[in-house]
């Protein structure tokens, strides 16, 4: 059988990093971990009880929080203490304050462990801001996604309205440059594009191809 990999996929908002790795995850059987989807549940636990601002409250909100992901259907479902909290997770309150929940450190160790608990014995593709650089520095196969500020901003005005909420492209535009800012600036393990990493562009390829790149490393590192 052949060796099972730790495929890390690292890359800004709307880069197209969730819908690349779960297809060569399903393609490779691996699992798909969404590491985006756990900073954002702990916000939206923040939110609801009125905890933005108070770090301390938050890092002990995020060491009580049973956050269990699943992928089921080709979508990642989470739950958080038992419940269901997978769209929930994508609203605009949450994609406004996830970039600040995200800068403590203290929150990140605590999912980080669970993230390489999950990731340890490979056959896996995990992506976020810092798999390459911290998760898992020593990935098999590390990428690093990107695509312009206006490809990015369509694709996430496209998926709110696909959700039904309709947000204007200038606003979902300011809101990934402030979060980019944050994610790439902050002292906590910022996003950055490691020497080893391959880059792709997604601004102007089709998403088969992306995939097909990805999977083009893999092929290569198994022979
Ligand atoms: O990938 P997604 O857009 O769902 O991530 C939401 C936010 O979670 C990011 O803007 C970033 O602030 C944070 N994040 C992070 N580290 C990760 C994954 C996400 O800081 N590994």
């Amino acid at each position: 059988m052949s060796k099972k990999l730790i495929i890390a996929i690292d890359g800004p908002a709307g880069s197209g990093k969730s819908t690349t790795a779960k297809l060569v995850a399903q393609k490779l059987n691996y699992l798909y971990i969404d590491t985006g989807a756990m900073y954002r549940a702990v916000t939206l636990f923040a939110l609801r009880k009125g905890l933005i601002g108070q770090n301390d409250k938050i890092i002990e909100l995020a060491k009580q929080l049973d956050i269990v992901l699943d992928f089921i259907d080709g979508e990642t479902k989470i739950t958080v203490n038992g419940e269901d909290v997978s769209k929930e997770i994508r609203s605009f309150e949450v994609n406004s304050n996830v970039s600040e929940i995200s800068a403590i450190q203290s929150v990140r160790e605590i999912l980080v462990e669970k993230q390489q608990k999950m990731g340890k014995d490979g056959g896996v593709v995990m992506e976020g801001r810092d798999i390459t650089t911290v998760v898992f520095p020593n990935a098999d196969i590390k990428i690093f996604l990107t695509a312009s500020i206006d490809q990015r901003a369509i694709r996430r005005a496209k998926e709110f309205s696909e959700k039904g909420t309709n947000v204007p492209l200038e606003k979902v535009k300011e809101n990934l440059k402030s979060r980019d800012y944050i994610d790439s600036h902050r002292e906590a393990s910022p996003l950055t594009k490691t020497p080893d990493s391959k880059e792709v562009d997604t601004s102007d390829i089709t998403i088969e191809q992306q995939v097909q790149k990805i999977l083009d490393c893999v092929k290569e590192k198994l022979n």
